[in-house]
């Protein structure tokens, strides 16, 4: 898999106007612009079905067909593929708008609906009718189904195949005036029974079904289907490459036929390109809608789904998404990406600009019995060690302070460098601290350590040239800012929830641990200045930003974007 992505990465990590596009897609674009096919022109699409909200595999579709466009001087449009009544919702309209806005791209006018093609789609319908390449079939779903025949087997001719022109228009018409029943009748195109793709066996056209359109309301109740209307709204708005996923490759000469049958000019072509898998996850619209509906999850936005509202309010960047997306790549094979390297893309753009600051997730209370009671020091500490242009902060310093349970062991293991009875640690920036006493409750707990501290290494700078081996962080507990911090593990447990094996549901495969929520959290008073934009890298423990749902005046909640620990490196390195 690693080969797959070394090979396939397409873009290099400059801007976007100084990208260098190479692969499949550009090639044939290449091609087209020498044969001047299109008269130079690149117009792509992207054309989501308003059935669910976006996840980040529809963030490579919108970051290829946009990308592409800009790359070409070309345009590129959003159309709502809206098709199929019964599934659609407005809601889903509007998330789809703002998540593509969010990731940075910008369709300008050009925002369509399939469904304001609904009249010219039907004209199209009526035009092959009179071509004779049409008809309207009686048949039930279930008998198109077995007249369809099988891989091996060639399908047979519908009764009603030879229904003249004049009876076809008749019925044809009444269909859409509401004349019939749901599904009593179709239209079909007349294309070959026995052709080895199944797909260009007389083609259902149309259907009858009466429902509620989210735009067209109730005006029409035959509804084109996605094979009819995709070619045409692609030939109607000008699209001169039409990119889509490789499950369409079979879909192709229908596309094809449709185009060439209507004898349009300049028709667009279909391309496809590999769908992108991460392991871990589910990415199809069905089980997502699932995890929400029996509430595995707190919503489409909840931060451990792979949608981009999702990664959004997880802490994602667009940046990050984009960059993800183009060192994929596209490709023509279906294959897995490793979750770990988008966890690597936002590790790397968070260290160039989230701002460090200390909190301390699971408190134990350390008091400095020889520093003065009412004493308070202010330690100047930088912002970011990566960028020396975000400045400093001050943080307080006083008698009481918190570090991480974790970062005090009464009996260490060898090479535990932290806290222990009798040793001493560098609190980052501060000083030299050595456990001289343990205070446990009556469970045995420790909750409390008496320290002593050297004046002399004030800054967490060496007095006299002896070594500390460890630096911990710490919270001065008198200016502590409380908090609840969210921590993030995979929804599921196994690399493939989706595939199917001994009847298994892939809810069967949730994590039960995949949040895990810390309440009383220690944060350094600097993090009250913090907005929902903001990011920060609590030193030692990851990156975190508020939580868009949770958070309120007065009430702080982090999501943990990412830990620190980067498994992608590893992984690259192998
Ligand atoms: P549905 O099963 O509802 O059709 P879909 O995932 O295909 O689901 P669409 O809204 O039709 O959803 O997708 C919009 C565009 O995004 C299509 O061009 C589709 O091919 C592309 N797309 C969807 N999923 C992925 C994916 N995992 N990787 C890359 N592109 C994708
Ligand atoms: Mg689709």
């Amino acid at each position: 898999m690693e080969e797959n992505i070394k090979e396939e990465v397409i873009v290099d990590e400059n801007e976007s106007s100084s990208k260098t596009y190479s692969n499949f897609i550009q090639d044939i674009i290449n091609k087209d612009l020498e044969e001047n096919t299109y008269g130079g022109k690149v117009h792509t699409r992207f054309p989501p079905e308003p059935n669910g909200y976006l996840h980040i595999g529809h963030a490579k579709s919108i970051c290829l067909n946009f990308g592409i466009a800009e790359y070409n001087k070309g345009l590129c449009n959003l159309r709502f593929d809206d098709t199929n009544p019964s599934k659609e919702d407005t809601e889903y309209v509007e998330s789809i708008m703002e998540d593509v806005k969010w990731l940075g791209f910008d369709w300008g006018d050009r925002l369509y609906y399939a469904s304001d093609y609904f009249e010219k789609l039907y004209e199209f319908a009526v035009q092959l009718i009179k071509k004779g390449k049409a008809y309207v079939c009686d048949l039930s779903p279930e008998q198109i189904r077995e007249y369809r025949g099988t891989l091996t087997n060639p399908g047979k001719n519908s009764p009603y195949r030879d229904r003249t022109i004049e009876e076809n228009l008749d019925l044809f018409e009444r269909m859409k005036n509401g004349e019939f029943p749901d599904g009593s009748r179709v239209l079909r195109a007349k294309i070959d029974m026995s052709s080895p793709n199944l797909n260009m066996r007389d083609p259902v056209l149309y259907r009858i079904l009466r429902a509620t359109h989210h735009r067209t309301g109730d005006k029409w109740c035959i509804y084109p289907m996605y094979d009819f209307a995709h070619p045409l709204s692609d030939y109607l708005e000008g699209i001169t490459h039409s990119i889509c996923t490789l499950e369409f490759e079979d879909h192709r000469p229908l596309y094809d036929w449709v185009l060439r049958e209507l004898e349009l000019e300049s028709p667009p072509k279909q391309i496809e390109f590999a769908r992108l898998n991460l392991n871990y996850t589910v990415m199809s619209k069905r089980k997502l809608l699932r995890l929400v509906k029996e509430g595995y999850v707190d919503g489409w936005d909840d931060p451990r789904m792979p949608t981009i509202s999702g990664l959004r309010r997880r802490g994602y960047t667009p940046e990050s998404i984009r960059d993800f997306c183009n060192r994929i790549g596209v490709a023509k094979a279906d294959s897995i990406v490793d979750i770990s390297l988008l966890e690597h893309c936002i590790r790397e753009d968070l260290n160039k600009r989230a701002k460090r600051v200390m909190a301390v997730l699971r408190p134990l209370k350390v008091v400095i019995d020889n520093y003065p009671d009412d004493l308070v020091e202010e330690f100047e500490i930088e912002n970011n060690p990566e960028d020396m242009s975000a400045g400093t902060r001050k943080v307080p310093f006083s008698k009481v302070i918190y570090i991480e349970q974790d970062d005090f062991m009464e009996n260490p293991p060898k090479k535990y460098f932290r806290l222990m009875p009798g040793g001493e640690v560098r609190l980052k920036n501060a000083y030299f601290i050595k456990c001289n006493e343990i205070v446990k409750n009556e469970k045995g707990e420790i909750i409390e350590l008496h320290c002593t501290y050297d004046p002399a290494s004030r800054g967490g700078e060496s007095p006299d040239g002896r070594k500390v081996k460890g630096t911990i962080h710490w919270v001065s507990a008198a200016h502590a800012v409380d908090a609840q911090v969210r921590l993030y593990d995979n929804l599921f447990t196994v690399p493939n929830p989706s595939e199917d094996s001994e009847g298994k549901d892939f809810t069967d495969y949730i994590n039960p641990n995949s949040l895990e929520v810390l309440e009383g959290c220690k944060i350094e008073p600097s993090i009250l200045q913090s907005d929902l934009n903001d990011r920060y890298q609590f030193l030692r423990m990851g990156y975190f930003c508020l939580d868009s749902k949770y958070s309120k005046e007065g009430q702080l909640v982090f999501n943990r974007i990412v830990g620190l620990k980067d498994s992608w490196a590893k992984i690259s390195k192998q």
